[in-house]
């Protein structure tokens, strides 16, 4: 048995048995993986596995709940951190640390140690600081702000250790098991960005337990540019200073120019494609938009593209 695709054999045997991969970019799963994965799926040590992960289900689903109603703001994810990180001590991992940029990593050895598989979910969720994170069922479904997006990923790789761990599973490659912080709104991915810079591990393979969609098997990545753009201006009061630069027209003109401009490349209905979306606009919350003088107005935009199409050269033709 080759050892070194055995997490992504535990992983992927179980959809593909049940689902169709689905592949970006019109990209087709190579044949050699399919038989890998196959064999694997039915090695006793992967079936055992299997039925673990199925046994302990009221077990996940009681971790999930308990991490869930830890609220997890982009920026606010420490204190699930903390006990993410503690659980997966309890799984058994030979050691666990939060890096500098508050990401949790979980070792677990692998017997040849050449290269480094990453199992990730994300920590935080959508929902700001405040929200009711309470979790109430109804029938055999969960309710709760996040509980989807991606805590239940993160119960998910809980039950993944445990389930190496039980069956006494040695792999060839180290596996890290990552709860990494900022993948929502204005986190900007900024716990993976981290992990995948200079300061971060080593890291040879990368799978990430994300989104509510057993159906599917993503294979891609986006790239995505964010911009949080300032106009300031003395304008803004119709009569004491008319005639003066006024930010919100500026910032509306703006608006206009970049969708016109950034439109006109291929769209989602067409591979590979380019999206954007100006996402939130701010008024300055200590000053009158009607009082004369400096006023700010902030317009935050995305810009999300397929490879081909070199973002820094959109960027420059839509945001010069
Ligand atoms: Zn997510």
């Amino acid at each position: 048995m080759k050892a070194t695709h055995l997490l992504t054999a535990c992983l992927l045997s179980g959809l593909l048995f049940t689902v169709d991969a689905w592949a970006q970019g019109g990209s087709q799963v190579e044949p050699r993986y399919m038989s890998d994965v196959q064999q694997l799926a039915k090695h006793p040590s992967v079936i055992k596995a299997f039925d673990l992960i199925k046994a302990e289900d009221p077990r996940t689903v009681k971790e999930h709940i308990l991490l869930t109603e830890i609220e997890a703001p982009p920026f606010g994810e420490a204190k699930r951190a903390q006990q993410f990180g503690q659980m997966l001590k309890d799984a058994g991992l030979d050691s666990v640390w939060i890096d500098q940029e508050g990401n949790v990593l979980g070792l677990r050895k692998g017997t040849k140690r050449g290269k480094v598989v990453v199992l990730d979910a994300h920590l935080d969720t959508v929902f700001p600081e405040g929200t009711d994170v309470t979790v109430r069922s109804s029938g055999d479904t969960l309710f709760a702000p996040g509980i989807g997006d991606d805590t239940r990923g993160l119960a998910m790789v809980l039950s993944v250790v445990r389930a190496l761990n039980q069956n006494k599973i040695r792999t060839d490659a180290d596996i890290l098991f990552v709860g990494s912080v900022g993948e929502e709104g204005l986190g900007d991915l900024r716990g993976v960005k981290y992990l995948f810079s200079e300061q971060g591990p080593k890291i040879d393979s990368w799978i990430s337990i994300d989104g509510g969609d057993l159906g599917r098997v993503n294979n891609a990545g986006l790239g995505s540019y964010r911009y949080k753009v300032t106009f300031n201006g003395p304008g803004g009061h119709s009569w004491g200073a008319f005639g003066l630069a006024n930010p919100l027209h500026a910032l509306a003109s703006g608006i206009h120019y970049f969708v016109q401009e950034a439109d006109a490349w291929p769209s989602r209905a067409y591979a590979p494609a380019t999206t954007l979306v100006v996402s939130a606009v701010e008024l300055p919350s200590t000053q009158s938009p009607l009082k004369p003088g400096l006023k700010w107005i902030c317009a935050r935009n995305t810009l999300r593209c397929w490879a081909k199409w070199p973002l820094s050269w959109i960027t420059r033709c839509t945001v010069a």
